[in-house]
């Protein structure tokens, strides 16, 4: 049989991935299937998909229903621009139904492909917003240390955690990153953010952005002020509170959107994953009627901003699919539910492993830190790398 493993080594390049570890070890599995929470490789090995793959798979593997409606509407249409204000009804519909579900009046939607693309949209199109203000030294970007918005040119270097930055460099500048409410405590973490806007001047500084629980960085649930003290702090300054809702957004958290769980209103919000339950790649930014206003005001002539894909007829149809799944299952109240089921079970585990440290979480959205020593909650040597065995 053809070996797929050694095509793998010799001409896949993983995203997120240790090159040499593939060349030593080749890929770790090779999935062919995958069923509700289930995922099969080629050996017939059954998995849990505890991750939900990228926190990504809202409505489980499999669903033959969204199937179909790719299956009608690449029949119908699989593909047309939306560029120069041509359209077509999956994107119109999705864009109402957002604007329907999202929180308060973000009520505009810009379709881009996945999350990176999304957050470098938003940081354009915030930029775009104050420059048709006359406001165009308005174009820092503020967001947390260890906080996780993509691996586009913005979206990297909004970034909080070097190791994405440090592979290549910025590719852009003006990116400031700021004490995390985890690390240090909340208190301090608002001051850091305070003296951080005096330092810079809140009439050089865009836009505040935040995973409303960190995703990548480690699973960091915000303490139960902060979001609100930090949304004070950027009406307070004139500077744009934007939500990064990639992970937390359709359902994740408990919520259908992540800031619900504190009552926050952006005033951007970028979402992809859970909007398609990634049966296609999707993603997009909305944005506030105040915010909408403007543009519809003051960007004259062609907004020179559109991706190939952005309002991909197949793509936006199965998301409307997706999300009346979610609707009529009751997923929502399901992650709740099943969100505190985890999270004992994963406290039961701690109670009995010692190397299980800290246990939390939020809807399913949860995680549990490995310790070399529980006592002084000491971490695992990195270079052992234990996470990759
Ligand atoms: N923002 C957050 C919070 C994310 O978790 C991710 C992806 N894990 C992204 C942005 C980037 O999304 P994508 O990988 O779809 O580009």
């Amino acid at each position: 049989m053809e070996n797929l493993a050694a095509l793998d080594q010799k001409h896949f390049i993983h995203p997120t991935s240790s090159i040499q570890e593939q060349q030593v070890s080749g890929p770790k599995a090779i999935f062919s299937r995958g069923e509700g929470i289930y995922l099969f490789d080629r050996d017939g090995n059954k998995y849990i998909d505890a991750m939900s793959s990228l926190w990504n798979v809202n409505i489980g593997h499999g669903r033959g229903e969204i199937a179909a409606v790719a299956k009608e509407q690449m029949e119908k249409l699989a593909y047309s621009s939306a560029f120069a204000t041509f359209s077509h009804e999956p994107a119109i519909r999705l864009a109402a139904k957002l604007a329907s579900l999202a929180p308060g009046d973000l009520n505009a939607v810009f379709f881009t492909s996945g999350g990176s693309e999304s957050n470098d949209t938003a940081i354009k199109l915030i930029r775009h917003y104050w420059k048709l203000q006359g406001k165009a030294k308005k174009k820092k970007i503020i967001t947390l240390k260890r906080a996780y918005h993509g691996v586009a040119a913005a979206s990297t270097s909004a970034t909080g955690i070097p190791e994405f930055w440090e592979m290549a460099g910025h590719l852009t500048t003006g990116n400031i990153h700021v004490a995390n409410p985890y690390m240090s405590t909340a208190t301090q973490a608002i001051t850091n953010l305070q003296e951080t806007i005096e330092t810079e001047g809140a009439e050089n500084i865009a836009a505040f952005m935040i995973e409303p629980v960190q995703g990548s960085g480690g699973v960091l649930i915000p303490p139960d002020d902060y979001l609100r003290d930090v949304r004070r702090v950027c009406k307070d300054n004139d500077i744009l509170f934007v939500a990064d809702e990639v992970i937390t957004g359709f359902g994740r958290t408990g919520k259908m959107f992540g800031v619900q769980n504190w009552g926050i209103q952006p005033d951007v919000m970028t979402f992809a994953k859970g909007v398609t339950s990634g049966y296609l790649p999707l993603g997009g930014v909305m944005v506030s009627d105040k915010i909408h206003e403007i543009f519809k005001e003051k960007s004259t002539g062609t907004l020179f901003h559109g991706f190939t894909y952005s309002g991909h007829p197949t793509a936006t149809a199965i998301a409307l699919k997706n999300i009346e799944i979610i609707e009529r299952e009751h997923l929502i109240q399901h992650a709740q539910k099943m969100g505190e089921l985890l999270l004992k079970g994963l406290q039961t585990i701690r109670g009995k492993l010692a190397i299980v440290g800290d246990v939390r979480g939020i809807g399913l959205l949860a995680a549990l830190e490995l310790v070399a020593d529980k006592a002084a909650n000491k971490r695992f040597d990195p270079e052992k790398r234990l996470r990759l065995r």
